[in-house]
């Protein structure tokens, strides 16, 4: 069920409840009190019809005053006349006088059979009679005079005047009805003087006394309960319908502003922030408006930091993937990760430092926005970032006081690079605020970042290392010899340089290999490699051509100088016997032929068939010497 019919509903409770309480009420109390009311006002109305009665009684009485002394008259038609012109003048409608026989004296108009007086109750039957005595002069009794009103007519019309609306029934002694103003039922009018109530009607009754012979009955028709009950249930069921009128229209006014809340936080729910509550009052709707309206807005700004910093970092991660598959540059891969590393964070600055060899120091790999100098070395379990390297524990914290170049005092987080399981730098961020739990989580993805950046570049350069050089002696190997050898060739040419090679080999080789075994071999041809390595030029290159035959080319240099290097090397393998303390040693000389360009070849496969020529000379000549294409020697 909604707010709003809840709402409803209870506004329509709060007033319906007392509404049909009070009705009750009423309807209960209110008929009584109109009956009440009626039947004092049919009594008052009985009394106001006794008055009339009564009055008519006084003047009947009068009238018979009137006729006794009219009957005093001495002829019977002098009498009779003066009796008729009361009942002409309306003064009765009977008029008679009897002597003291009950004799008629005089008589006029209708009078009751046997007359009572109406200063009692009435036995009259249709008739209101006044019954006179009348005395002679000497006080005897002279018979009586009577005076009649018919209970209808004018009497009645008195009797109808004095009752505003409602029906009098006049009841003589015996309770005979004498007369009615209407039809009325005979049952309700012999109840009449019992119960002031029945059957729809509302009773009054005075009875019968002194100068007012008639028990006086007025009867109202009851405004009874029904038409009250009716009315009330009427006004009733209208205050019903108006209260759920104002019930509906108020429980709307309530929820509507609530409903566009709901509508709001809806529309915030499916993604648009955009939506804003117009704010129309003060009241708590108003607050809880102007509360939503700023927490959209704080929601917007937090979603517009998040798109940022997300668009950031998937920029960061998009340039990191295009520069780890685009190259091996291990220092622009480093520059990389760190920048993508800063802006992600709240970071200012940043370096990353690489394990020396040796791990005893970090050295400086790469920097941003740092002012320290690029040659930087930390020593492994110094500062901060000497005790990443040294535990392999990440750090977050502030630099302290004296380390790390001038940066003391600014928040770091630095955490270890580490390559299966061993650490081979640190990744450091600055900044000027303390750093979070996210901050330490992005910056752990970079460093495993850099990890695989440094780990493939190494990967890459031993690959290549290995491809070109020996795995014995370290020298250049074949492969290498024969590109290098192509291009110092061009080289020369192209500057007219004279470049010379110089093939060697060893004497006598095979019987050290028989004599001490493979092993002694190999380790005496590495010190070979070593032994010809210091006596050359750094810009010479120094290759094993094959078993234990090295090649190794000369640039800038002529037959002159080739010879020179190939006397010294004949020396230095001749001046001292091969091998380590602790082994016995081997004597061993070794031969040498050299060939120069352009002088004795053009091209690198002649030169170098010139130079083993050369070396064949040599060895031809006794070994432990050297010969130089075309037959030039120099004997030692
Ligand atoms: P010479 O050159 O004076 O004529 O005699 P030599 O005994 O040195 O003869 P040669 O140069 O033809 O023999 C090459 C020997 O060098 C064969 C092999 O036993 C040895 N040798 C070649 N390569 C290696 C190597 O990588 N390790 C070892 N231990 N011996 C090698
Ligand atoms: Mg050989
Ligand atoms: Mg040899």
């Amino acid at each position: 069920m909604t707010l709003r019919w809840r709402l409803t509903i209870a506004f329509v409770l709060v007033v319906v409840v007392p509404l049909v309480v009070g009705a009750g009420i009423v309807s209960r109390a209110l008929p009584r009190e109109v009956q009440a009311a009626q039947r004092d006002g049919a009594l008052e109305s009985s009394r106001l019809v006794a008055q009339v009665v009564r009055d008519y009684c006084d003047r009947a009485r009068a009238t018979a005053e009137a006729a006794g002394r009219a009957a005093t008259s001495t002829t019977r038609a002098g009498r009779t006349q003066a009796i008729s012109s009361l009942v002409d003048r309306g003064l009765a409608d009977g008029v008679q006088v009897t002597d003291p026989r009950g004799r008629v004296v005089a008589t006029s108009g209708s009078l009751p059979a046997s007359p009572t007086d109406c200063s009692r109750a009435n036995r009259s039957g249709m008739f209101l009679s006044a019954v006179m005595p009348l005395t002679t002069a000497s006080g005897k009794p002279a018979g009586q005079a009577v005076a009649a009103f018919v209970v209808a007519g004018s009497l009645l019309d008195a009797v109808r005047a004095a009752v505003r609306d409602g029906e009098v029934v006049l009841v003589d002694a015996s309770g005979a009805v004498v007369a009615v103003t209407s039809v009325i039922p005979s049952a309700v009018v012999r109840a009449a003087s019992t119960r002031p109530a029945h059957h729809g009607w509302v009773t009054g009754f005075t009875p019968p006394s002194t100068g007012q012979p008639f028990g006086v009955v007025v009867l109202l028709p009851a405004a009874h309960g029904p038409g009250i009950l009716l009315d009330a249930t009427l006004v009733l069921l209208l205050a019903i319908a108006l209260a759920v009128v104002i019930a509906v229209l108020s429980a709307r006014a309530t929820t509507r502003p609530l409903e566009q809340l709901g509508d709001a936080a809806a529309r915030i729910a499916s993604g648009d922030l955009s939506t804003a509550i117009e704010v129309t009052s003060k009241d708590e709707v108003g607050r809880l408006a102007t509360a939503f309206n700023v927490m959209t807005d704080e929601l917007r700004s937090y979603v517009g930091q998040l798109e940022a910093s997300r668009d950031e970092l998937q920029s960061g991660l998009a340039r990191l993937g295009d520069t780890l598959s685009s190259t091996h540059d291990l220092d622009r891969i480093l520059h990389v990760v760190l920048e993508s590393a800063v802006a992600s964070t709240s970071a200012t600055s940043g370096m990353v430092l690489l394990l020396t060899p040796s791990r005893d120091d970090l050295v400086m790999a790469a920097s941003k926005g740092l002012d320290v100098p690029l040659d930087l070395r930390i020593k492994v379990g110094e500062g901060i970032s000497g005790r990443v390297a040294l535990t392999g524990d990440a750090v977050n914290g502030v630099v302290e006081e004296g380390s790390d170049g001038e940066l003391s005092g600014a928040h770091v987080i630095a955490v270890p690079l580490k390559s299966s399981g061993t650490v081979i730098g640190v990744l450091d961020l600055f900044g000027t605020a303390a750093f979070d739990d996210i901050d330490l989580a992005t910056i752990r993805t970079f460093a495993s970042q850099a990890t695989v950046a440094v780990d493939n570049v190494l990967l890459h350069e031993e690959a290549q290392r290995l491809s070109i050089t020996d795995g014995l002696t370290g020298l250049w190997n074949y492969r290498y010899f024969t590109m290098t050898v192509a291009k110092e060739i061009e080289r020369a040419a192209r500057f007219s340089r004279p470049l010379a090679l110089l093939m060697l080999d060893l004497d006598h080789f095979k019987g050290v290999n028989d004599s001490f075994g493979h092993q002694r071999g190999d380790a005496v041809l590495v010190e070979l490699a070593a032994r010809i390595r210091a006596e050359v030029r750094d810009v010479d290159t120094v290759a094993r051509y094959g078993g234990e035959e090295i090649v190794v080319i000369l640039p800038e240099t002529d037959a002159d100088g080739a010879g020179q290097l190939a006397e010294r090397i004949c020396v230095a393998v001749r001046r001292r016997p091969f091998g380590q303390p602790g082994v016995p040693p081997v004597h061993l000389t070794v031969s040498a032929g050299g060939a120069v360009f352009p002088a004795h070849a053009l091209s690198a496969s002649a030169l170098l068939a010139e130079a083993d020529k050369a070396l064949y000379a040599a060895k031809h000549a006794g070994r432990d010497t050297w010969r130089i294409a075309n037959g030039s020697e120099v004997p030692h």
